[in-house]
C-alpha cells in the first residue's frame, strides 16, 4: 500500500524538525530554531471495553507493508509491518504515516531521556558488568546507535469484585514428649510442636485498577520490556504526531482482547494477595474465586524506549532503556577469556595464601604456646 508520509518543517529555513526530549519542543538541526508543541485541548479519554470487544473483528491489528515516498529526497522505501514512523534510509528525514489499525493512540509519553543521556546510562551499565567482552564495551564507540522507539501499549481500568472460597490456617502448639539422650542417659522431655488448624473461609474483595499496562507490540521481548519498570501515565499527553518526529514508532500487533487477557492475569495476582489478607490467619488457601469486571475501559498509548542490540559469536543480545525513567535492562554475553583469567588469578592467589598461610599458622601456634607457658 502506498502512503504519503507527513513531516514537520522549520518555518524559518524549511529543514525537517525533530522532537527534542531535552526541551520538549520541535528542534531544527539546520538553523537551531525551536517550535513549541502547543497541546490540544482534547482530554485523554478511556473507552468502554465491553462495547469494543463486541465489535472485535473491526479492532483487530492489520499487518500491512507500507510503501512511502520520502518528501525530501523522493526515494521510495518500505516500512516494516506495524511501523508508523521512521527516518528515510537515504536522507534521514523523518517520515510519519497514517495509522492503519482502527484504534489509534489516545495518549503518548514523550521521550524525557535524550539519546546522549541514554548513551551515558548504557556506558555506565556496561562498565558495571563483570566479564563483559571488550567488544561490548566498545559497542557505543562504533556508529551503531541507540534507536528511540515509541512502542504501543494498552492500558486497562476496571472495578473488580471477587467472591472466593478457601481455607484459613491458624498455627497452634501442642506439647509432645520426646525421648532424648541427655548426659548419656535417655530421658523423656516435653517440647512444643506447631500444628495448623484449617477452617473454611469465604468472602468478597473489591479493588479498582487504574492503568494496568500491557505491551501491545513485538519488536522487543516481553521479558525485556517487563524489566523496564513502570510508566508514570500521569505525565501522558494527548497523542500528537509531532512527538514522533525523528523516532521509530509502531502501532499495536497484539489485539485488544489478548491484551485484556494478559491484564486480567496481572490483576488476578494482585487480587489473590487481597484474598489472602481478607482470609487472615497464618496460612491461606484459595479453592475457588470468581471476578467480575465492572466499568472496564481501555486506551491505546505510545511509550518511549531507547534500544540497541549487540551481536556476539552469532547470537543477538538486546538492551533497552526506559525513555521516561532511564531504567536500563538487557541480556548480556560473558567473556570466557576474562573468566578463565580471573579463575587463574584466584588459583594463583590461593597458592600464595596457602604457602604463607602455613607460615602464619606456625607463627600463631608458637606465640600461643608461649602465652600459656609464660
Ligand atoms: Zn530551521
Ligand atoms: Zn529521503
Amino acid at each position: 500500500m502506498r502512503f504519503t508520509p507527513i513531516s514537520f518543517t522549520c518555518s524559518s529555513c524549511g529543514a525537517p524538525l525533530r522532537f527534542s526530549p531535552a526541551t520538549g519542543k520541535l528542534a531544527c538541526a539546520f538553523c537551531g530554531s525551536s517550535t513549541e508543541i502547543v497541546p490540544t485541548d482534547s482530554l485523554i479519554e478511556e473507552f468502554d471495553l465491553h462495547t469494543a470487544l463486541k465489535t472485535l473483528e473491526h479492532y483487530a491489528p492489520k499487518e500491512i507493508s507500507k510503501e512511502v515516498t520520502c518528501q525530501k529526497c523522493g526515494s521510495i522505501f518500505t516500512l516494516t509491518p506495524y511501523s508508523v514512523g521512521t527516518r528515510c534510509p537515504y536522507c534521514d528525514t523523518p517520515a510519519i504515516t497514517d495509522f492503519v489499525n482502527p484504534i489509534t493512540p489516545e495518549a503518548i509519553l514523550p521521550f524525557e531521556i535524550t539519546q546522549k543521556q541514554a548513551k551515558t546510562i548504557f556506558a555506565q551499565w556496561i562498565d558495571s558488568l563483570w566479564f563483559a567482552p571488550t567488544a561490548l564495551k566498545k559497542l557505543l564507540d562504533t556508529d551503531k546507535k541507540l534507536t528511540g522507539y515509541y512502542l504501543p501499549y494498552w492500558t486497562y481500568d476496571a472495578a473488580t469484585t471477587t467472591s472466593y472460597q478457601g481455607q484459613r490456617g491458624d498455627i497452634y502448639y501442642v506439647t509432645v514428649r520426646q525421648r532424648r539422650i541427655i548426659n548419656g542417659r535417655e530421658q523423656l522431655v516435653e517440647v512444643q510442636e506447631p500444628r495448623i488448624r484449617w477452617t473454611p473461609a469465604q468472602g468478597r474483595v473489591g479493588r479498582y485498577f487504574d492503568d494496568v499496562t500491557i505491551e501491545a507490540g513485538e519488536t522487543l521481548s516481553r521479558k525485556i520490556l517487563g524489566a523496564l519498570g513502570g510508566w508514570d501515565t500521569s505525565r501522558s499527553q494527548p497523542f500528537d504526531p509531532r512527538y514522533l518526529s525523528g523516532f521509530e514508532s509502531e502501532e499495536y500487533s497484539i489485539g485488544l482482547d489478548n491484551g485484556f487477557e494478559m491484564a486480567q492475569s496481572k490483576m488476578h495476582a494482585i487480587i489473590r494477595g487481597d484474598i489472602h489478607r481478607d482470609i487472615g490467619g497464618d496460612r491461606q488457601q484459595i479453592d475457588h474465586m470468581q471476578t467480575r469486571y465492572a466499568n472496564a475501559t481501555f486506551k491505546n498509548n505510545l511509550f518511549p524506549v531507547w534500544a540497541t542490540h549487540f551481536q556476539f559469536k552469532g547470537k543477538n543480545y538486546y538492551y533497552a532503556i526506559n525513555g521516561q525513567s532511564g531504567i536500563i535492562t538487557g541480556e548480556r554475553p560473558y567473556s570466557y577469556a576474562k573468566i578463565v583469567l580471573l579463575i587463574g588469578s584466584i588459583l594463583a592467589l590461593l597458592l600464595v595464601i596457602g604457602y604463607y598461610g602455613e607460615y602464619f599458622d606456625e607463627g600463631f601456634a608458637s606465640s600461643f604456646d608461649r602465652y600459656y607457658q609464660g
